[in-house]
């Protein structure tokens, strides 16, 4: 009579290795007390989706802040959704929003750490080595259910109003004769291998999660498929015998991993692994009319971390964002420690919220114009750059070919203690300056330039053209810029009033008929002749940087078309 031990060797004839030499070879961490080792285990299946650089942020915050390790590890035992090269991309994306690991997979050809290999299709021996110990034990075994039987199965148990799965009487191999299951495998007969359950569907099991605090759940009692046909594993055997090699503390994902966590505690005890800690995080929502849903890689083009990047909003008020979402407390510290790197909050696992975090794109917007706001010009001229770079070559050539212009234009209205905040993202600032470049200003047609001024509330009027044209010549001819914002606009005022542009409100507002209109106005000409727009940056310094002979050029090309 055949034995466990034969029936292992036969599935597993090259696996020498013990359990014994794998906890030998990947040792506990040396690392200070209280340090945590967390991870990011994304699988190659298409972008870096933005609730996993919530949780990947995270995760890594949580091992920084405690001097730990924070690794990367590519699940990618799923063949089948696989697209290639996405690894690689989502690792560079992470990268990118200044998500760094310390250790794990960087791209197929580049790993760092002791605890690899960390893609898991490289790892297939030592999953092995676990099944068999499993199958030695008597705690896992090869299961010949066909596809035809497990649709029967399903059928059966829809009908009966059962649990689905393969467990108690329905997991017809778990008891199989040892004989006849060697007999089929060596004839060639297709099986997977399958955990057996020791649990009870009426039994509750107590947990602690360090998000969700005390919770109760029903034990597992399911056989889960441990080892596919293509011989390599599910994720739920994978990732646990993982985070025990590679010294996982804390194992910090999304919730919608909760309900399989009853299946991972049964193996790590049944392993006589030591349990992790886990912290289950929350999943990102969105409002759709009234009901909270989970962001959709579907419907929904801010599920994916590159619509950021194309937008260009910056990481840093992506990132920050993200942390508000983390923590509830995380504005408030914001705003006490303005000069401080956002990395120097200290995340907690007890001020998550706990059912959800709705996303808010008008907040990364808020938070993103603030940050970018405070920004020296240089710095931000060397952001935009790069990222006009990939998305808009246009500027990219504007930029480069003229990095001194732009920065200037960026610096508009910037170093004081207020500054003005026209920017959320970078794709914002090519549509409010490209007006200051020569061939964008000439290709303008100055028959749309709208010099109509408001009369009253909502009502605009147009002013006789021969005033405008006067008011900008005599401008041009007493032109001057050689001095302060202050008194170039008292000037102006002066120059406005001799053609009844008044500088009185209530006045206007009493008899607007008796003016042509406000001084506002007269500075509002000057903005539309310069730009073609009615909304500009400063307009006293645009006129510095564009320099009096353009000015004079762009007011003589405006008014020779009246
Ligand atoms: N590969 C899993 C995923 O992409 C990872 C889940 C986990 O972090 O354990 O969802």
């Amino acid at each position: 009579m055949a034995t466990r031990v034969d029936l292992a060797n036969l599935i597993f004839p090259d696996i020498t290795e013990t359990i014994d030499d794998l906890e030998k070879r990947y040792p506990k961490r040396n690392l200070p007390e209280g340090a945590m080792v967390t991870r990011f285990a994304p699988s190659p299946t298409g972008f870096l989706h933005t609730g996993s650089l919530f949780t990947s942020l995270v995760s890594s915050r949580f091992a920084k802040q405690s001097k730990g390790v924070f690794y990367i590890r590519l699940e990618d035992t799923d063949t089948k959704r696989e697209i290639e090269g996405s690894g690689a991309e989502l690792i560079t994306q992470l990268i990118n929003f200044g998500v760094e690991p310390d250790e794990g997979y960087l791209s197929d050809d580049k790993e760092v750490g002791s605890y690899g290999p960390y893609k898991q299709s490289d790892r297939a021996s030592i999953y092995k080595t676990v099944i068999k110990h499993l199958i030695i034990e008597g705690r896992a075994y090869p299961c010949f259910l066909t596809q035809e039987e497990l649709a029967e199965l399903r059928h059966e148990q829809e009908l009966n109003k059962e649990i689905p799965g393969v467990y108690g009487k329905y997991a017809k191999y778990r008891d199989y004769d040892i004989d006849k299951a060697i007999e089929r495998i060596k004839n060639n007969d297709s099986y997977i291998i399958r955990f057996k359950s020791m649990g009870d569907h009426n039994n509750k099991i107590f947990f602690h999660d360090e998000v969700k605090g005390d919770l109760e759940l029903t034990e597992n009692d399911q056989d889960i498929v441990i080892l596919k046909g293509d011989g390599l594993p599910t994720y739920h055997f994978a990732h646990l015998v993982d985070d025990h090699f590679m010294r996982t503390t804390h194992v910090t994902r999304g919730e919608e991993w909760l309900s399989s966590l009853p299946i991972h505690l049964e193996l790590f005890d049944t392993l006589g692994f030591e349990r992790p800690k886990y912290a289950h995080l929350p999943v990102i929502m969105k409002v759709e009319n009234g009901n909270k849903r989970k962001l959709s890689k579907r419907k929904d083009e801010e599920a994916a971390v590159s619509f950021f990047l194309k937008e260009g909003y910056p990481k840093y008020g992506f990132i920050e964002y993200l942390l508000t979402i983390a923590n509830s407390n995380y504005e408030a510290w914001r705003n006490e420690n303005l000069d401080k790197d956002y990395f120097d909050f200290k995340l907690e696992f007890d001020k998550m919220s706990l059912d959800g975090a709705l996303f808010d794109l008008e907040k990364v917007s808020s938070i993103s114009k603030e940050r970018m706001a405070y920004k020296k010009a240089s710095v931000l001229e060397s952001e935009v750059e790069a990222w006009a770079k990939t998305y808009n070559p246009e500027f990219y050539q504007k930029i480069v070919d003229n990095r001194e212009f732009i920065t200037e234009i960026l610096n508009i209205e910037r170093e004081k203690e207020n500054p003005r905040k026209d920017y959320a993202k970078y794709s914002d600032i090519y549509p409010i300056v490209s007006f200051f470049y020569n061939d964008i200003y000439d290709s303008l047609d100055k028959n749309t330039f709208d010099f109509t001024v408001m009369k009253s509330k909502g009502e605009f009027k147009e002013v006789d053209r021969k005033v405008i044209k006067d008011l900008l010549t005599e401008y041009m001819a007493t032109y001057n810029l050689d001095v302060t914002e202050e008194e170039w606009f008292d000037n102006l005022k002066a120059l406005a009033s001799k053609y009844k542009f008044t500088a009185d409100r209530k006045e206007y507002k009493a008899n607007p008929n008796d003016f042509n209109g406000q001084v506002g106005d007269a500075a509002g000409f000057i903005r539309i002749a310069l730009s073609g727009r009615k909304n500009t940056p400063n307009i006293y310094y645009v006129q510095k940087i564009l320099g009096k002979n353009e000015v004079e050029r762009r007011i003589n090309s405006t008014i020779s078309n009246f």
